[in-house]
């Protein structure tokens, strides 16, 4: 073969890479301006991933194990390694395991927490990842407003400096009393809000339904708290809130913490329609800031 071919070769094909590169540049790919929010089926935990209409990712606690990985892998495509803001609710194990993992193979551009001394080896360990990558922390302060783009915005609600100080005083730290510190975010886009409560039990909601109006705490798809224990979820709570749906995240396993049927009924009979992770898998919520489309993996 005449070299001069493999060099035409060559030249061709740099040209038609050329072509394809800058048809890239002139005309992205523009997704539709919509709000994504999926709540991961990680058995016993919370997961949550937000994909704003402005490409930012959120990632909500990262469930008791692994699996936050697969469900990443499987809703984000394959080379893209990052997020942008990583949220942990509270140190307990249900929450905080997965997000280690998070850390240690997605470029996180930013942590918001809440600062409570909870002294384990994962929460050391996840601590000791977030110094060794240089990861900027924010702590989570009540009313606290963090603007994510135009008609998009996240407000911490929970929790108060004054619970924090509470807890920290404490000679015994219990488990529901770091519930009680759970981080609570309203995110709202347009007219669609959406609540995360963490594991919150009765006595922070009592403290919400007291600091804050019904305006405030009011939300259309409600992440329900403690996944769906009977602590929580009190009547004046979700009658404040008003949601439209309400979505549990929880595990077929979870024997401890079992879905309270209690709550359930109070959920059916205030007309909320639930969703829950152990029936209907990883449960994909759409918004375009006016309706919301609700699409369960599995239908129960
Ligand atoms: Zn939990």
């Amino acid at each position: 073969m005449h070299p001069f071919s493999k060099i035409t070769k060559i030249i061709l094909f740099l040209l038609f890479l050329n072509t394809i590169l800058l048809g890239l540049i002139l005309f992205p790919h523009h997704p539709p301006r919509n709000l994504e929010v999926i709540f991961f089926d990680v058995g016993v935990g919370d997961s949550i991933l937000i994909k704003t209409p402005y490409q930012q990712k959120i990632l909500i606690d990262g469930g008791i194990d692994k699996t936050v990985l697969d469900k990443l892998g499987r809703h984000l495509p394959f080379w893209d390694r990052e997020i942008n803001l990583v949220i942990l609710t509270h140190p307990h194990t249900d929450h905080l395991n997965g997000l280690i993992e998070v850390l240690k193979r997605y470029k996180v551009g930013q942590i918001l927490e809440t600062k409570i001394l909870c002294p384990h080896s994962n929460y050391e360990e996840w601590e000791r990842i977030i110094k060794e990558k240089n990861i900027p922390i924010q702590i989570a302060i009540m009313n606290q407003v963090t603007e994510m783009g135009r008609d998009l915005k996240l407000l911490t609600l929970w929790p108060a400096e004054e619970a924090l100080d509470e807890l920290n005083q404490k000679e015994k730290i219990t488990h529901i009393s770091i519930n009680n510190t759970s981080m609570v975010n309203k995110l709202i886009y347009k007219d669609i809000s959406f609540l995360f409560t963490g594991d919150l039990e009765w006595e922070g909601e009592k403290a919400l339904l007291n600091k804050l109006s019904k305006e405030e705490l009011k939300a259309n798809v409600l992440k329900v708290a403690h996944h769906g224990g009977a602590t929580s979820s009190t009547e004046d709570f979700l009658k404040a809130v008003q949601p439209e749906w309400a979505i549990i995240s929880t595990g077929k396993e979870n024997k401890k913490l079992a879905l309270s049927l209690r709550i359930l009924k109070r959920l059916e009979r205030l007309g909320i329609k639930v969703l829950r992770t152990d029936q209907n898998g990883d449960i994909k919520i759409v918004t375009d800031g006016e309706s919301i489309n609700v699409f369960p993996e599995k239908q129960d």
